[in-house]
């Protein structure tokens, strides 16, 4: 082959592959406000081929040094993270604060640490840290991602909180906030009030159902209720685009309120007429639909949410005795 032709050839494979899944986070390394910048993985679940970068990170920089969200899957992802910061700053990573201990969030924790960062996280990530269950998910992962998983481990935060908690860094305050149990027992969110930036963790996703079946509905609606409150400029999710309106925040956030309420309505009246778990679980799609036919649009809803509904069912049903007692 000439080389020419060879180098063409070359190119175009480059660009096939780099246009599927990023060889390196640092390609996905883009600035989102005043000082704030983010690194996005795909929007799918993990895979060899994607090498687990499927959840975002952030990192803030002040004078002082450097605040990030967020860990990514593995400890290689962790230091891609890593450089990615070290390409815009030489200011030391200060504070690394994960939104909650799921595995696409905090399994790159090991390579914040070694670059010399506190780790900030809700109590619940020594709950989780222990249970045996999050060590078969932990072989699980090694499974699917073989190599990429190399030198990642379980690592617990140095610093919890159970509720609130403020970063004072450069010239900013970060609150470090848990307002209730949502996407799990201990989401805790971080809000900058003087840039009006949120990041929201695994809370609000924009275009995708959220997953209630390891978190709490009513403690979510709580959350989404808080947000509104808040009203963020921006709001940084632990998955897929950052949403940089107040329209679009807004939009995102009452619908992911709605899909919860007519989801927690419907079961209710559902347990009331006297229905048990396997009738909701096969009738719950039909009934959302007749109250909102859009559902239908919505990615993976047929999926999911009968998934959502098994566990929504048991959550009701407490609540239910609970009221009675
Ligand atoms: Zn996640």
């Amino acid at each position: 082959m000439l080389p020419l032709a060879k180098f063409f050839l070359l190119f175009l494979l480059g660009v096939v592959v780099a246009g599927e899944y990023p060889k390196h986070v640092k390609e996905t390394l883009r600035k989102v406000a005043e000082g704030v910048y983010g690194v996005f993985g795909v929007y799918e679940q993990v895979s060899y081929e994607n090498r687990g970068f499927i959840s975002n990170a952030y990192f803030v920089m002040t004078d002082d040094g450097v605040l990030v969200v967020d860990a990514l899957t593995t400890y290689k992802l962790g230091r891609e993270l890593v450089e990615a910061v070290r390409s815009l700053t030489d200011k030391p990573i200060r504070f690394t604060v994960i939104t909650h201990y799921h595995t696409d969030h905090f399994y790159g924790v090991g390579a914040l640490k070694e670059a010399g960062s506190v780790i900030i996280a809700h109590e619940w990530a020594f709950d989780y840290v222990s249970q045996p269950s999050s060590w078969n998910f932990y072989e699980a992962r090694k499974k699917i991602l073989k190599e990429h998983m190399d030198g990642t481990d379980m690592v617990p935060p140095d610093i919890t909180l159970t509720k609130d908690l403020d970063i004072h860094l450069g010239k900013h305050r970060f609150e470090v906030r848990h307002f209730c149990k949502a996407h799990t027992p201990g989401d805790i969110v971080v809000w900058i009030p003087d840039k009006k930036v949120l990041f929201s963790g695994d809370i609000v996703f924009d275009g995708r159902l959220p997953f209630l079946g390891s978190g709490n509905s009513r403690g979510w609606l709580k959350c989404l209720d808080k947000i509104m409150e808040l009203d963020p400029n921006i709001l940084l999710p632990g998955h897929g685009n950052p949403m940089l309106t107040k329209d679009k925040i807004r939009d995102r956030v009452l619908w992911t309120r709605k899909y919860i309420a007519d989801l927690r309505n419907t079961i209710r009246k559902m347990i009331e007429e006297g229905q048990d778990i396997d009738y909701v679980r096969e009738h719950i799609n039909e009934a959302m639909l007749e109250i909102d036919p859009s559902y239908a649009q919505v990615p993976v809803f047929f999926d999911v949410n009968p998934v959502n509904a098994y566990y929504v069912y048991f959550e009701i049903e407490n609540e239910m005795l609970e009221e009675e007692e």
